[in-house]
């Protein structure tokens, strides 16, 4: 991968991104996305912030040999805080588990004044994202599902509500969009993460038996029937 061939993973997020915007990708190691963005004209300007100073280094010297300075601005710094409000119009935040992305958005909620967009690929547990991104006004508008060396990914489009989305625990789980659309990659997805919910039910059964496990149970027994419902037709 380099700023010119994208992973696919990344490639996805890319696509999301629309003609024009101004785009802050945060953690962004080495800028490989605001590069390609830039290089391929769809986009002038974009920021790339990053808190760790190896990243931050590999970003500065990607642009550099880009030749990018005057297009992409590298900023060291924590999630949000490296953007003024009204500054751009697209946040992506790729790479990451869900809760650290949600902890990102939470804690730099003021800093999103003017952005339209969030294009948001966690690697684990996208489930927290979407939750966040219902209870703090934004709607989920696409996603997509990929795999790539073995490992599957999802992207979330999410764009303003004026109404509150609302949205099933099943949808939260799976993603309303790729719950509708079930593709083959999502039904291998979660029939794998099935096999291993129901390892960890046998588990359960076999342990001592105490309050908060019987809490425990019954809230994977509910993740359960709710995946199970999902890809019942392709079994
Ligand atoms: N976004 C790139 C991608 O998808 O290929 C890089 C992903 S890399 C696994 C995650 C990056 O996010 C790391 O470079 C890490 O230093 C950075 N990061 C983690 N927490 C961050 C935060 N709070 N603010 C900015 N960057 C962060």
């Amino acid at each position: 991968m380099n700023s010119n061939q994208l992973s696919q993973r990344l490639k996805t997020v890319a696509d999301f991104v629309g003609e024009g915007e101004t785009v802050a990708d945060i953690g962004s190691d080495h800028a490989y996305l605001p590069c390609y963005l830039v290089k391929t004209n769809k986009i002038s300007n974009a920021i790339a912030g990053e808190v760790v100073e190896g990243p931050y280094q590999s970003a500065l010297k990607q642009v550099k040999e880009d030749e990018l300075t005057e297009h992409v601005e590298v900023r060291k710094g924590n999630g949000l805080t490296v953007l003024s409000p009204g500054e751009v119009t697209t946040v992506t935040i790729a790479g990451m588990g869900g809760p650290l992305i949600s902890e990102i958005l939470e804690n730099g909620k003021n800093r999103l004044e003017g952005v339209q967009k969030l294009i948001l690929q966690p690697n684990i547990s996208a489930i927290s994202i979407r939750q966040w991104l219902l209870d703090n006004g934004w709607e989920i508008k696409d996603e997509k599902i990929l795999e790539e060396d073995r490992k599957i990914y999802e992207v979330i489009l999410a764009g303003r509500s004026s109404e509150r989305q609302t949205l099933s625990q099943q949808e939260l789980l799976l993603g309303p969009v790729l719950l509708k659309e079930k593709s083959a990659v999502f039904i291998d997805k979660w029939t794998n993460e099935l096999i291993q919910l129901k390892k960890i039910q046998n588990q359960m059964e076999r342990a001592e038996a105490s309050p908060s496990l019987s809490e425990k149970k019954n809230q994977l027994e509910q993740k359960i029937i709710m995946i199970e419902e999902a890809i019942r037709w392709n079994r």
